[in-house]
């Protein structure tokens, strides 16, 4: 472990994330489920994670709110933020909840390698459509691509293609063009920060090591420790949306 991990405060860690931000020429942020607890979703590994509370053969916990009410946190209002400044390149999620488009990131500078719970991807084209305002789950489910192509279903509004949903479910094979944007900006990256993954599941995972292999210097922000705490040049065990709002403040400064 290097000495800046064990040795420095919170706020010389703030520092120094500050000083490497603001030199960047390449700043992609990586995220996962972690950034969305602070708006009501469980994460997976958390300490009342999904699969947590699963290996203590508990439930999950209940939401307070449907995903429909669920709204944006500070954290990803400061990935925003670090976008309008600028500074954001490129964004890898692998978050479903669609928290970062809504919050206000364009769809040029983000990969959800997951897919996103609002929209219907076409097997055809590959263009991605809201599900609003064609896709009625109440007549034709969920729309996997596993699932049933069941009578009159809608088809691509640009090519007639079928339509299924974006998520990428266990065994689904992984988004060609989001994992290619993933994989040429991990390359380029000179800093990539991971907010709220524990980086275990695959491939997901491996940009956040494929930049750090390519010269990058790596920021992990995480509640629990992660599988690669100790490859990062900086872990922040704190809160996310606390920590990245106390960047941006010092970078205003
Ligand atoms: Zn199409």
């Amino acid at each position: 472990m290097s000495p800046t991990k064990q040795d420095l405060s919170y706020e010389e860690r703030i520092q120094l994330a500050v000083k490497w931000i603001q030199n960047s020429q390449h700043l992609v942020v990586f995220t996962g489920a972690g950034i969305s607890t602070e708006s009501g979703i469980p994460d997976y590994r958390g300490p009342d994670g999904v699969w947590t509370r699963r290996d203590k053969g508990l439930p999950p916990l209940k939401m307070k709110m449907t995903m429909d009410q669920v709204q944006p946190n500070s954290g990803h209002e400061a990935i925003v933020e670090l976008q309008n400044r600028g500074l954001l390149k490129f964004l890898i999620s692998q978050n479903v909840d669609g928290l970062h488009l809504r919050s206000g990131i364009s769809s040029e500078i983000i990969a959800e390698l997951h897919g996103n719970r609002h929209l219907m991807r076409c097997l055809t084209c590959d263009r991605q459509h809201p599900k609003d305002y064609l896709w009625d789950s109440t007549k034709w489910g969920n729309g996997y691509r596993t699932s049933p192509i069941r009578d009159n279903q809608p088809g691509c509004p640009a090519c007639g293609g079928r339509l299924i949903s974006s998520v990428v479910n266990f065994g689904d094979p992984m988004p060609q063009k989001e994992m290619d944007l993933a994989q040429h900006h991990s390359m380029a990256a000179d800093v990539l920060i991971v907010i709220g993954s524990s980086l275990a599941v695959m491939p997901a995972a491996s940009f956040p090591l494929i930049a750090k292999e390519n010269g990058s210097k790596l920021i992990i922000i995480n509640h629990q420790e992660t599988m690669y705490d100790s490859e990062a040049d900086l872990c922040f065990h704190e809160s996310a949306g606390a920590t990245l709002q106390a960047i941006l403040s010092a970078i205003n400064e």
